[in-house]
């Protein structure tokens, strides 16, 4: 897939001479394409998005942001930033700011906070507040980057029981357009501080978060395997199941095609399998009895749903950690109905030819439609669940799973409250209209003309662009 990368590569060029001056002001290392060192900073997660940018700074400490924000500003440069690229977007023709060599972690016990840098992965978060039975609201990967997780709002495989982590912030410290560091709360700079909960990297480079933890250090949680065959069954039995279901109840479900290897398996190897996720926050008698229905709608290839600590959550989803080629799409659905699992089914169920990896349906409510009282930019109001698509495949094979997922949302659309989490919004679905869909109007005009306060040259537009008011 292209995204435009090598046309505004091309047009681009920083001289040597220019690179060698922003590298005496900064600890971390600065690469120009075709520099030793250039595509190992630029490596990511998704690699059907590469990363080819003008320059790549690897910031090692604030400074280096600010002198690599300053210096595309003095360029006319956009800024990129990349943590660990499970959102990646076309960085072609901007200053790439690499955030992985900021990776502090610092947990508060006794206020129930974390401190974490730009880098920071979630699993390194959950380790360390797991050591004092705390939780943070992390993502179902264990890869993914807190800081862009949580800028886009943050789903949780706990997120009914607590909400979103984005409801959960406290401070935020982040390098403006203008290269200055600031520091946003509920009380210093509280529109910035509510742009920056949902509004994801338009308004700087973060350097750093502060967020709350739960008192979670045990969950009721694992997978549920069915054949592919039971898909019709198993989603609608699971969609009743969901109405009824606590706060503390989290769960998802997916349809997965599972490539023939060694590490998956024996009955879930090479073929269709409906996998339900579970995570319940409360004890395994109560979560037991809550799952006892969905265990009975039909055979269970593989049971993994037991009691584990709060440190193996990325179990349950169990993502993949290494890089692979994404081409994904994500809506919103209003409710569940037969006809939606009719849907879903005939275009990606076991007969459907599809060339998908992964359907999977989350489902929201709970503690995710209440805001918090600051407020924030997450507008998910009228959404039940979301519906998440993708195809794994490179270039070759990029234009059958658009052409697919194309058909998969084209079906569901009935269903569609019309709007987009931000997060689920990735490189290959990503247009103006796009992201003015996740927000509702009067959202979007004030994150606008936040955006026209603190960043009016529009320096922060390669990923959800919000246009400067
Ligand atoms: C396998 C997988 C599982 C996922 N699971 C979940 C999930 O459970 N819940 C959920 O909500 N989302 C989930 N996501 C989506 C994920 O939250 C987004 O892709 C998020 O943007 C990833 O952030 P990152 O820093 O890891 O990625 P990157 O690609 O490095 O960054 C993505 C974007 O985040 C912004 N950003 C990152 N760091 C900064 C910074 N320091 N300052 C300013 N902007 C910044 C930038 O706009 C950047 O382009 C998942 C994605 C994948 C691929």
């Amino acid at each position: 897939m292209d995204h435009g990368q090598n046309s505004s590569q091309d047009s681009v060029a920083i001289s040597m001479d220019a690179a060698l001056r922003l590298a005496t002001e900064t600890v971390g290392p600065v690469l120009l394409p075709g520099e030793e060192g250039y595509d190992a900073e630029c490596a990511s997660y998704n690699l059907a998005v590469p990363q080819r940018p003008a320059l790549v700074v690897g910031a090692a400490r604030v400074a280096d942001v600010q002198a690599a924000v300053r210096f595309a500003a003095e360029q006319g440069l956009p800024v990129a930033v990349l943590a660990t690229g499970h959102s990646a977007h076309s960085s072609a023709g901007a200053v790439l700011v690499n955030t992985r060599r900021m990776d502090a972690v610092t947990i508060d016990v006794e206020a129930r906070t974390a401190r974490v840098e730009a880098g920071v992965r979630w699993q390194q978060v959950v380790d360390a507040a797991g050591k004092h039975g705390l939780a943070p609201l992390n993502g179902a990967s264990p890869t993914v980057g807190v800081v862009g997780y949580t800028l886009g709002g943050g789903l949780s495989p706990i997120g009914r029981t607590f909400g979103f982590a984005a409801d959960h912030v406290r401070r935020i410290e982040l390098v403006t357009a203008d290269g200055q560091l600031r520091v946003a709360t509920a009380t210093e700079e509280p529109e910035l501080f509510w742009a920056l909960r949902g509004g994801k990297g338009n308004f700087g480079v973060v350097t750093a978060l502060e967020f709350n933890l739960f008192p979670v250090s045990h969950l009721y949680g694992g997978g549920l395997f069915f054949a592919g065959e039971r898909a019709a069954e198993v989603f609608n039995a699971w969609g009743r199941w969901s109405a009824d279901v606590p706060d503390e109840m989290n769960s998802s479900i997916a349809l997965l095609q599972l490539p023939p290897v060694p590490e998956v398996p024996e009955p879930l190897r090479g073929g269709m399998v409906v996998h339900v996720r579970i995570a319940y926050v409360g004890s395994a008698e109560e979560g037991e009895r809550l799952v006892a229905p969905l265990r009975a709608i039909a055979p269970v290839l593989i049971d993994s749903v037991t009691e584990m600590p709060y440190t193996a959550v990325a179990s349950i989803h169990a993502d993949p950690p290494f890089p692979i080629p994404i081409v994904d799409r994500s809506g919103l659905l209003r409710e569940f109905t037969s006809e939606l699992v009719d849907a879903i089914v005939a275009q990606a169920g076991p007969d459907a030819g599809s060339p998908l990896a992964i359907v999977e349906l989350r489902h929201l409510g709970g503690a995710l439609n209440r805001r918090p009282p600051s407020g924030n930019a997450m507008d998910l109001q009228g959404a039940t669940f979301t519906c998440y698509a993708v195809g794994i495949g490179g270039p070759d094979q990029a234009e059958a799973i658009q052409a697919h997922l194309t058909r998969v949302f084209e079906a569901i659309q009935p269903w569609s409250t019309g709007r987009r989490f931000v997060n689920f919004l990735t490189a290959g679905d990503v247009t103006a209209e796009a992201v003015a869909e996740a927000y509702l109007p009067e959202t979007y005009r004030r994150l606008a003309a936040i955006k026209g306060s603190y960043d009016p040259t529009n320096m922060f537009r390669t990923t959800h662009n919000i246009i400067p008011a």
